[in-house]
């Protein structure tokens, strides 16, 4: 888990494919729309749709200078389309208030497309700065549109008669997503509850930046400071070089200081042997933003309470009820119940794993007890005990082009039919980015898949998917979909090898690509906005192939020799995959568990003020069986940013609600014959083409025609009792 789950928390959103569909959280101005600027293509190329094959952007011919009139303009434009069709004297119709609700916008989406992709895969300083100014004016004119009245009122009237407007079924769902949008934003609230609305969006945005700058300061403060090079034994000199030069920054000369990350565990203490120092790194890490001067649980007491008092407003019981309602899973209790039903395996198998590592413990430490600061110092130990190999064994066996051409694309058109031809007289915004025209199976183009695979000092880290032209009937548009990762470039005429893990983000990050490929929406609302937990289940399912045996023999091959990996080698890979599953598993499904628990909390039992808030977490993993000191929650409250401040409240629980279906969905292929044209049509057909054109709990059942089984997750993880690793139904 923790490897997709780390690929995809840094850009979530991005790898997701999905461009942001967000109601406004902070207070509309009333402003005059200002004049369109007098900027045209000639000087400006967001200015008309671009000349180039299917609309793909003309990277050689974009400038920094290019954005900002462009955002300017685009956001004019738009304002006028949107204000014609509230102005507009005719009576409201599907036609003259949805269509062209869809067609507004066009420049905006352009220049925010581009921008947010190019800002991301290869920005700059003058990016960033563009970033920082036009963010709160983008917000502001989301909420000019959503909080309009006399929009709404032609939305509201159509949505009320849907049933009689004689539409077809994917323009009855566009109808309902746009009420759904302006009602969550506030639309229908009185206009005493819309002041208040504002009130606490503007005070929610301020807390949730005030907890992530807290978080920055409190982790940076946190860091340890170590004054005797021997006490850090076990680190390599990279790492111990690296911790100078943290002393050094801070005027530390001559001492190391060891820095925190976000997460609970922190990674020096896979390797210091000095357990004292590793509890001190430890508790260092738990202990963060708790009091001083950079305290959150103060500011998570006040979140909470907007929070509930916001999702009162809305009628709803608490913040999870308002969340989950527009996510897949839909209630507090089917999250619940999932989690629920997770926690037992992931448990059972932490436990029998504490007993290994215990028994480790004991041979260097007599009658000491295993705490969390132990677990991945001996894990590892453990873990080479076990499976005695490195990456500089694996990697000459999976090379990159041969493992973009005869496994993630030969995968795909064994599944789907579909081929690909690289192209080079495209212009690309960096020399190593590389262009591939996509056919169906009936020759016809389907797209433009872009490769951006290599690391960069610009680049954002991670791995993510993104559209630079989305998909769209009503456009007549066909995608042009990238990839992203960031796979460390060999020195000049060296091949690019891959580990493992790196050949699984390969597959990972073009299942978003396929969904994105195959998407047959007509409308743009429709194909651009997916629920958090359903975004990451075509992504995760196309992972199920680099475990498919006729995968592996293809790309698993010397890139000197050509000869197929030993099996051995293979066996050992494909079991070292779920070693220490239930450690990993268990601390997520414990910070899941917590989110839910802050957020399905009532009113009246949240915390007056920070007082409560420390002691809640524990409290808390007790109630719902999930309390396990030596495996702690992956972060704890007072620095959970992802619930805190980075758009996942009660939503936390969506990346293994995804990875649920994935790994069903992976069952179901080979139930029905493994990896099959057959098969691929349908999942094609029934999913990855669908976008949100039904809601996805509706596509879900229509594919699979019954709610998901866990099994084959826990199975994939290796959690079951059997362990059949490599087994399949
Ligand atoms: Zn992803």
């Amino acid at each position: 888990m923790a490897r997709t789950l780390i690929v995809c928390m840094p850009l979530l959103i991005a790898c997701a494919s999905a461009q942001k569909a967000v109601p406004p959280e902070t207070s509309a101005q009333k402003t005059v729309p200002p004049e369109v600027p007098q900027q045209t293509a000639a000087v400006n190329p967001f200015f008309a749709e671009s000349p180039l094959p299917l609309h793909y952007p003309p990277f050689d011919r974009l400038h920094d200078s290019d954005y900002v009139p462009a955002f300017e303009a685009g956001m004019a434009e738009q304002l006028k389309e949107v204000q014609a069709i509230a102005r507009d004297p005719a009576p409201a119709t599907f036609e003259n208030t949805f269509v062209v609700l869809e067609k507004s916008g066009r420049l905006l989406r352009r220049v925010q497309t581009v921008f947010s992709n190019l800002n991301a895969a290869n920005g700059d300083p003058a990016m960033q700065k563009i970033e920082s100014q036009m963010a709160p004016r983008l917000s502001a004119h989301r909420d000019e549109i959503f909080l309009d009245p006399a929009l709404f009122a032609r939305v509201d009237a159509l949505y009320q008669k849907r049933s009689q407007l004689g539409l077809d079924p994917e323009s009855n769902q566009l109808v309902e997503r746009y009420e759904v949008q302006f009602v969550r934003a506030g639309a229908k609230l009185s206009a005493g509850d819309k002041d208040k609305l504002k009130k606490i969006n503007q005070e929610l945005s301020s807390l949730t930046t005030k907890f992530r700058q807290n978080t920055l300061k409190c982790t940076k403060e946190s860091a340890v400071v170590v004054d005797d090079v021997k006490d850090l034994d076990g680190l390599t000199a990279e790492q111990i070089s690296a911790a100078a030069e943290a002393a050094k920054a801070r005027k530390l000369e001559g001492k190391y200081v060891l820095t925190l990350q976000n997460t609970t565990q922190q990674p020096p203490l896979r390797d210091l042997k000095d357990r004292a120092l590793r509890e001190r790194v430890f508790k260092a890490s738990v202990s963060r933003c708790v009091g001083g001067d950079a305290d959150n649980t103060s500011v998570v007491a006040r979140i909470l309470a907007l929070r509930a008092e916001k999702a009162k407003l809305f009628g709803d019981a608490n913040w999870a009820v308002y969340t989950l309602e527009d996510e897949t899973a839909g209630t507090p209790q089917a999250v619940n119940k999932m989690l629920g039903d997770l926690a037992p395996a992931a448990l059972a198998k932490a436990k029998k794993d504490a007993r290994d590592l215990q028994a480790l413990l004991g041979q260097d430490a007599k009658g000491q007890t295993l705490q969390p600061w132990d677990w991945t110092f001996y894990a590892e130990k453990l873990r080479k005990q076990r499976y005695d190999f490195d990456d500089s064994a694996v990697k000459p066996y999976f090379e990159i082009n041969r493992v973009i051409q005869d496994g993630v694309f030969w995968t795909a058109n064994q599944l789907y039919g579909i081929s690909f031809k690289e192209r080079h007289d495209l212009p690309v915004y960096q020399p190593d980015v590389r262009v591939w025209d996509v056919f169906d199976a009936d020759g016809s183009q389907l797209g433009i898949f872009i490769g951006d695979y290599y690391k960069r000092d610009n680049k954002q880290g991670g791995a993510w998917m993104n559209a630079y032209v989305p998909q769209s009937g009503l456009f007549s548009e066909k995608p042009v979909v990238a990839n992203h990762l960031n796979i460390p470039k060999p020195a000049e005429g060296q091949p690019t090898l891959l580990t493992f893990e790196e050949v699984t983000t390969l597959f990972h990050e073009f299942g978003h690509a396929l969904h994105g490929l195959f998407n047959k929406a007509k409308y743009p609302l429709l194909s651009g906005s997916m629920p958090r937990d359903w975004v990451e289940f075509p992504s995760q399912f196309n992972e199920t192939w680099t475990r498919e045996p006729k995968v592996l023999a293809n790309i698993a091959r010397h890139y000197l020799t050509g000869k197929p990996i030993p099996k051995a080698l293979l066996d050992k890979i494909k079991s070292a995959e779920n070693f220490d599953s239930g450690f990993k598993t268990t601390e997520y499904l414990a910070a899941a568990m917590l989110d839910q628990s802050w957020h399905q909390l009532p009113a009246t039992e949240i915390p007056k003020d920070g007082s409560g808030v420390a002691a809640f977490d524990d409290l808390a993993l007790r109630r719902d069986g999930a309390f396990f000191p030596p495996v702690p929650p992956r972060y704890h409250t007072a620095y959970f940013s992802h619930i805190f401040s980075g758009g996942y409240s009660a939503a936390y629980y969506g990346y293994i609600w995804s990875e649920v279906l994935a790994r069903d969905s992976g069952q179901w292929f080979y139930r029905h014959g493994g990896m099959t044209r057959e098969n691929g049509n349908v999942f094609r057909a029934k999913i990855l083409s669908r976008a949100r054109t039904e809601e996805p709990r509706v596509l879900w059942e229509k594919f699979y025609g019954g709610p998901p089984r866990i099994e084959p997750l826990l199975e994939w993880r290796g959690l079951t009792q059997e362990q059949r690793v490599g087994r399949r139904q």
